[in-house]
């Protein structure tokens, strides 16, 4: 079925960038140059308000967190800020680790210092003195020049004791994750700091009550904490301009797959998948036709061409069933099977649970074990109502977010492309001539 598509006038799209603002455009290496981009202006004028003035600053401003959730982003600085404690923490999630997902490793590569300048501000709102970035050990690039930025900031006195004159102290460490997606979750990359194997914590307590080595933590994506300084520099009301009402400011979002160019582009909330497809990837390649499109990362939706003009922000998952997660927007042309794609999907959450939680352990093993079968036209019916039970079940009971989130691809591939799993059982078919009957002895 041929769908009507039309690409709109090649990379038309023009961006709106506030967090990558100086990737491209300074020397990453050189504090000078982020300084002569307004760089530390920020952070000395929250500085020069009181903690309460800063962080009603970024409550009114409506940010949310970038990592996925969007959880808002003030609030859980409010919370930090209103537990007693005699220590207090900002942590940086840097452990970008959702598929199809790197733009916070731009983002430090190119930007480092902004996030720094960010997590000195969250030190100063919050009562916190002491600071971690938590990064993908693979990330070499955005580990020298992260370093390389404290270092600097050091000598400019950005950080260490009594910052611009101003007798608030903040220390900042870099912490390197050993490559598990599970990492990631928050309590158990807090378990990850504390030198213990990374699994993650039962929640509540949010980290605002009790985070890192038990004490109050802030702890915020690198997308989110680089688009504070911009936000202090140019008010909320600045940054409410831009975007959608419920959803503040831009996303950064990673387009890869089937396009013809793939890359990272920022843009404000609220911009529809047809606009990054076509306005920025320039469609599909070689001219093939689109058969899906995943959004948010490997956890997030499948949606099929007629999702394509639903605007994307932390409501779409609400209002139309489409994530918005991390910002990827995964292109997906018709050469590719369906349960293939839901196998290649399941193989990664199967490998990356921490094993913790039977769930999310044992369910993800058994959904590959059905695709597989699937995959050599050897699967039932039962077997694919075995599979949504699977994915309903991992969903409601598993411990952490990883086992809780296979519901999403899976049931939006099932039920958007139900025809072709049933292709795969009663017909004994793959239509793009991926699977095959394997030949028995
Ligand atoms: P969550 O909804 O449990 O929490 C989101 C944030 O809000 C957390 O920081 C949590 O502590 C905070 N929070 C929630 N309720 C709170 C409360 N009552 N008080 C204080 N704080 C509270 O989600 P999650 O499991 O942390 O994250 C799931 C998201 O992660 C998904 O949307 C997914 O897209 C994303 N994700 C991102 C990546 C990546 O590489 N960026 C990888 C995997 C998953």
């Amino acid at each position: 079925q041929k769908s009507d598509i039309k690409a709109p006038e090649k990379f038309a799209l023009k961006e709106t960038r506030i967090v990558t603002r100086n990737i491209g455009v300074i020397d990453p290496r050189n504090i000078d140059e982020y300084i002569a981009r307004d760089g530390y202006f920020a952070l000395s004028k929250a500085l020069k308000m009181t903690p309460e003035e800063v962080i009603k600053e970024i409550k009114d401003s409506g940010l949310r967190g970038r990592g996925g959730a969007g959880f808002p982003t003030g609030l859980k600085w409010e919370f930090t800020a209103k537990t007693k404690a005699d220590q207090k923490y900002i942590v940086c999630n840097a452990d970008e680790g959702e598929p199809g997902t790197f733009k916070d490793r731009l983002i430090m590569e190119g930007d480092p210092h902004s996030v720094i300048e960010a997590m000195i501000i969250a030190g100063y709102a919050v009562g916190a003195t002491k600071g971690y970035i938590y990064i993908r050990g693979e990330y070499y690039n955005s580990v020298e020049n992260l370093k390389k930025a404290i270092k600097d900031a050091y000598e400019y006195g950005f950080l260490g004791e009594d910052i611009l004159g101003s007798g608030f102290n903040f220390d900042l460490t870099v912490r390197l994750g050993a490559g598990a997606y599970v990492c990631g979750e928050e309590t158990a990359l807090l378990e990850s700091i504390e030198g213990k194997s990374g699994r993650p914590r039962l929640k509540p307590p949010y980290p605002p009550q009790s985070g890192l080595f038990g004490k109050p933590t802030v702890i915020n994506n690198v997308e989110t904490l680089a688009n504070v300084p911009q936000i202090i520099l140019n008010g909320a009301q600045w940054f409410r301009s831009i975007g959608t009402p419920n959803s503040p400011g831009t996303k950064v979002f990673c387009l890869v797959g089937d396009v013809n160019r793939r890359g990272m582009v920022e843009l404000p909330m609220g911009v529809t998948v047809r606009e990054v497809l076509y306005g920025f990837g320039g469609g599909v390649k070689g001219g093939r036709e689109l058969k899906m499109v995943q959004t948010g990362g490997l956890a997030g939706t499948f949606i099929g061409p007629d999702k394509l003009d639903v605007p994307l922000d932390y409501d779409s998952m609400k209002n139309y069933g489409v994530s918005l997660g991390s910002g990827v927007i995964l292109a997906i042309d018709d050469s590719h099977c369906v349960v293939d794609i839901a196998l290649n999907t399941m193989e990664f959450f199967r490998h990356e649970s921490c094993g913790k939680c039977t769930p999310c352990r044992e369910g993800t093993r058994l959904a590959c074990e059905i695709l597989e079968k699937m995959t050599k036209f050897e699967a039932t019916m039962d077997d694919l109502k075995y599979l949504e039970q699977i994915a309903i079940l991992s969903a409601d009971a598993s411990f952490c977010g990883l086992g809780q989130s296979i519901n999403v691809p899976l049931l939006s591939l099932i039920n958007n492309f139900k025809e072709e799993f049933i292709q795969h059982i009663k017909d004994k078919y793959c239509k793009v001539g991926l699977c095959k009957e394997e030949k028995k002895e």
